[in-house]
């Protein structure tokens, strides 16, 4: 019997720049933009959303990018705030080595290193997020969002357990998100 093996490339490989759009990393609300602006935001997440509703990953690729690999952007359904969200209900946290292949979270505008970030802000401890940003060549909400995560991750830490959640625990953090409707 041969198996018939899936070639497919998923649709995030094929269209990246609709996934990596940081409209979605800084949560846009409706008084920022133009009304045009709005409707083709709500229009690009209607699509990531139906691409990856209809991909035969979403299983797999909702677990890993909830459970082990903090990955930048629109995946599996959800944004990065979304799959906080999910970690939050779930009572953990990404332990992602600075040396990890997958370290280097996707952006628009090439890798930037969580890691990278953190240590610029310590050497130049006095400037502001859009001077990092030029030293780093990304915008300054990318840099915000990275000293964020890792104030937030600082708060957390302390009092978090490792834990593994099973695949059904977060397919039901999943189902209870607004942006699972749908999927
Ligand atoms: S489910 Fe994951 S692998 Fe599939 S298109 Fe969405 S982000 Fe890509």
């Amino acid at each position: 019997m041969t198996i018939a093996e899936d070639t497919r490339v998923p649709p995030c490989a094929e269209k990246p720049e609709a996934y990596l759009d940081e409209r979605f990393q800084s949560p846009t609300v409706r008084t920022d933009v133009t009304l045009a602006e709005w409707e083709d935001l709500k229009q690009q997440r209607a699509d990531v959303h139906r691409y990856c509703a209809g991909c035969p990953l979403l299983v797999d690729c909702l677990y890993r990018a909830v459970v082990e690999v903090d990955v930048y952007g629109y995946a599996a359904c959800t944004t990065e705030a979304d799959r906080r969200l999910i970690r939050r209900k779930l009572g953990i946290e990404i332990f992602q080595p600075s040396d990890s292949p997958f370290s280097a979270p996707r952006t628009g505008a090439g890798p930037i290193d969580h890691e990278s970030v953190l240590a610029l802000r310590q050497t130049y401890p006095t400037e502001t997020c859009i001077q990092l940003a030029q030293r780093l060549g990304c915008s300054a909400s990318t840099v915000k969002r990275h000293l964020r995560r890792a104030r937030e991750t600082q708060e957390r830490l302390a009092p978090m357990q490792r834990r593994t959640p099973t695949v059904e625990e977060v397919l039901d953090c999943f189902d209870e998100l607004e942006s699972s409707r749908g999927a």
